[in-house]
């Protein structure tokens, strides 16, 4: 049934009855009393008309939402089908207020800042991100052309060229050391996307890559050099034998540096290779340790006084390949940066938190505390041509920290300037189990390390740990 057949319908009845009543009227009374009911009745019909289109005219002026009055009758017919209009409609927007939150919760949860600028380049709209990196507030600027918030001249000239094929680089005036990139995506008929992205850790990554390169290229050129250099002489003189094999020394010395320069970076590239899992297995500690300190005299060749000192034998879960290059290559830069006549002790021992110490403590060159926080960084070295001389990558400690990030243990480095330092590797408890058996020791008399030294002056100390956000960047 239609709704103008409903309301006829539900209308009719009212002024039907009032006909029904002024014809009885007529027909007990006379005409008159007939036309007198017939009058009345419709002028109270007419008033309650009156009074549901004054309801529905105040409804109409009300809020938006002010509820639809509800009526009988006829009225009561029309107002259902406009409360049900409303109520649709209501949802409808309700839907659509959902839709347009989500949508801005989306926007505001994206990692990267979102401005909506106009073609004159004014402030419509910006995420929170998009507020931080750029300066920008919503409830004050809006409207305010985007160039007073970021003056860097590319900035202005990208915006105001408006060629957005490509982005734009530039360095935060607001926090100094932060990289943004912003990029402009026109939409709509006369408004624009802007997009930034803090691109601080990319740009390092990108810069450390190019002092890699650097790096490996400058530390090739000179042996190559060297090498060449002969083999120019070589081809072109005759030479004395002595000479000749002298040179041939030299280019052979040249190669072996080359060598472990190469074997270093490939060490460090398996090191950080995500394919290279760790193998984890537990081993004796102690036999370990013997080779090391084994090694350390072979290196040292009696230059050095080398003891050994294992307080707490134990099994240890990890590389043991990994531990034991780690350990050869704290135990061969003591012995390098050591003069001739040096003690270098290593230790091994549980602390009372259950972790696993090696520590070398050497008697050597020592280190400034402003070096010691850079040592682990791939090529830092103190003294470039006292690493080179012995034999030095510049890698070695890098080395270290990489296998130590791979067992969760941590690098403690204590040192003192002209003094000597202490490199300690603490394995984490969970990787430790003390052994029963007895210590074994290739030095009875060796004296256990002590880290505070006899100086009045604090010794340099830096610990490299998992946890270190530089760590896996270098
Ligand atoms: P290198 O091959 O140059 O020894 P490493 O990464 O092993 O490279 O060490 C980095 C730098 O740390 C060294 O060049 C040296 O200056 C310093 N260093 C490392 N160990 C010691 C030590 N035991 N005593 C003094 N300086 C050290």
């Amino acid at each position: 049934m239609s709704p103008l057949s409903s309301v006829v319908v539900a209308g009719i009845g009212a002024p039907l009855v009032v006909i029904g009543i002024a014809a009885l009227a007529g027909f007990a009374f006379g005409a008159t009393w007939a036309i007198v009911v017939l009058v009345v009745g419709l002028c109270a019909l007419a008033s309650v008309h009156l009074w549901q289109l004054d309801r529905l005219a105040k409804w109409a002026d009300a809020e938006a939402d002010a509820p639809v009055p509800e009526g009988s009758g006829a009225w009561g017919v029309a107002l259902s089908a406009l409360y049900r209009r409303v109520r649709s409609r209501n949802l409808r927007h309700l839907d659509l207020a959902t839709t347009i939150e989500r949508f801005r919760s989306a926007v505001e949860a994206l990692p990267d800042g979102m401005v909506i600028i106009d073609n004159a380049n004014r402030i419509r709209w910006a995420n929170a991100r998009a507020q931080a990196h750029l300066g920008i507030d919503l409830d004050k600027d809006t409207g305010q052309p985007l160039q007073n918030f970021v003056r860097q001249p590319e900035v202005v000239r990208y915006l105001e060229v408006g060629d957005f094929a490509d982005g734009v680089v530039f360095d935060s005036l607001r926090e100094i050391g932060t990289t943004l990139a912003i990029q402009v995506v026109p939409f709509g008929i006369e408004e624009r996307l802007l997009i930034s992205r803090n691109i601080t850790q990319l740009e390092a990554v990108a810069r450390m890559r190019r002092d890699f390169i650097a790096n490996v290229s400058h530390e090739l050129k000179t042996p190559l050099t060297v090498v060449s250099g002969f083999l120019e002489t070589l081809q072109d003189l005759e030479l004395e034998p002595r000479q000749r094999a002298r040179y041939l020394g030299l280019m052979a010395e040249q190669a072996k540096s080359m060598q472990r320069l190469v074997d270093d970076l490939l060490t460090l590239s398996a090191l950080e290779s995500d394919q290279n899992t760790l193998t984890e297995a537990e081993f004796d500690v102690v036999p370990l340790l013997l080779q090391v300190s084994a090694d350390a005299k072979v290196l040292s060749a009696g230059r050095h006084v080398v003891a050994l000192d294992i307080a707490d034998p134990a099994m240890v879960i990890g590389s043991r390949d990994e531990l034991g290059s780690a350990f050869g290559n704290l135990v061969s830069n003591a012995i390098r940066y050591t003069p001739d006549g040096g003690a270098i002790t290593l230790a091994w021992h549980i602390d009372e938190d259950g972790r696993g110490v090696f520590g070398v403590t050497d008697s050597g060159i020592g280190i400034a505390p402003e070096h010691v926080p850079r040592l682990t960084e791939r090529f830092y070295r103190v003294d470039r041509s006292r690493s080179r001389e012995t034999g030095g990558t510049g890698l070695g400690l890098a080395i270290v920290k990489h296998v130590l990030l791979r067992h969760q243990a941590e690098l403690d480095v204590m040192s003192e300037l002209g003094k000597g330092s202490t490199f300690s590797v603490l394995l984490p408890a969970r990787r430790v189990r003390r052994a029963s058996a007895n210590a074994p020791s290739d030095n009875a008399t060796s004296p256990r390390p002590d880290p505070e030294r006899e100086s009045g002056s604090a010794p340099a100390h830096s610990s490299v740990s998992a946890s270190s956000p530089s760590a896996t960047n270098n």
